[in-house]
């Protein structure tokens, strides 16, 4: 499998270092002939993504908040000017106030609500909306998304309803898209150690848990989720739209801790 990718023209969204998702995906897909442009969150993000993109040729590193709208808009108002269109586009991004991932889901409060909402889940409208402008032969878009959204893990709290909103975006999206060949898919990820991952209550437990109860026993990284991203935003998925497709090694099939830790 080589070049899947070529001639392909993608944005990627929410590389903070080369431990984050973004990157993952940002290597395979670079490594499979595409052009990328980036953005980033603020200059000392910006400082770090730099090298990154650098490192495989993208000249497109572009500033955007998701809270400010303005800041969206200019970004894709310079990747119209110098590329004209887009094929596909990666979001991979989140927030909340690492105070409200622990303890009860209960105590959240209206204010930090609001915002994870905001960046987990709205953001990812408001790109695909300006994205869908710049994909005039159809294109694919992929968010990140997390299984705290449909079962309950302990700490993930509001993050978990921002990703449920965030997983019925991409079927929204996905039906209002699918006529013009855009398709919108999402990848569940197992946990992995991001910065972000990090902000999460008993992230470690959380993480050992799953090596030793998942199928595959292990946890996944940041080079599984790209391999599964080339799938989704290449040609190879031209069939599949609106799916949130589990990179996890498989836990969320399972309904309880394997036998033999239950064993011991
Ligand atoms: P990360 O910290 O490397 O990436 C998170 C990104 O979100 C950062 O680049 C940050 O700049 C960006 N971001 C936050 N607020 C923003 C804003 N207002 N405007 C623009 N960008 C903003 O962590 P990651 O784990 O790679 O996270 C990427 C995505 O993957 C997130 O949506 C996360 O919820 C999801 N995810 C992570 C895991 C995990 O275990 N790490 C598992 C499943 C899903």
């Amino acid at each position: 499998m080589q070049d899947i990718l070529k001639g392909k023209r993608g944005l990627i969204m929410g590389v903070a270092n080369d431990h984050s998702i973004a990157w993952g995906i940002a290597r395979a897909a670079a490594a499979q002939g595409a052009e990328l442009a980036f953005s980033y969150q603020g200059e000392a993000f910006g400082r770090r993504v730099k090298p990154l993109a650098d490192s495989i040729g993208s000249k497109l590193l572009l500033p955007c908040d998701v809270e400010d709208t303005d800041t969206v808009d200019a970004m894709f108002g310079e990747i119209k000017d110098a590329w004209g269109g887009l094929d596909f586009v990666v979001h991979a991004i989140g927030f909340s106030d690492r105070n409200e991932l622990k303890g009860l889901y209960a105590d959240t409060t209206r204010a930090n609500f609001s915002r994870t909402m905001v960046i987990s889940a709205f953001s990812f409208t408001e790109v695909a909306k300006r994205a869908a402008d710049l994909m005039g032969d159809g294109g694919s878009m992929l968010t990140l998304t997390y299984g705290g959204s449909t079962r309950v893990m302990p700490n993930y709290n509001v993050m978990g309803v921002a990703k449920a909103a965030l997983e019925a975006s991409v079927r929204y999206l996905a039906a209002d898209y699918g006529p013009r060949n855009i398709r919108v898919n999402a990848i569940s990820a197992g946990p992995i150690r991001t910065l972000a991952g990090a902000g999460i209550g008993d992230a470690r437990a959380m993480f050992a848990y799953q090596k030793k109860n998942a199928p595959l026993r292990r946890t996944v990284d940041i080079d599984d989720v790209g391999k599964s991203a080339l799938y989704l935003l290449s040609d190879m998925s031209s069939g599949v739209t609106g799916e949130v497709h589990f990179v996890d090694s498989g836990f969320n099939i399972t309904s309880m801790p394997c036998l033999d830790e239950l064993k011991k």
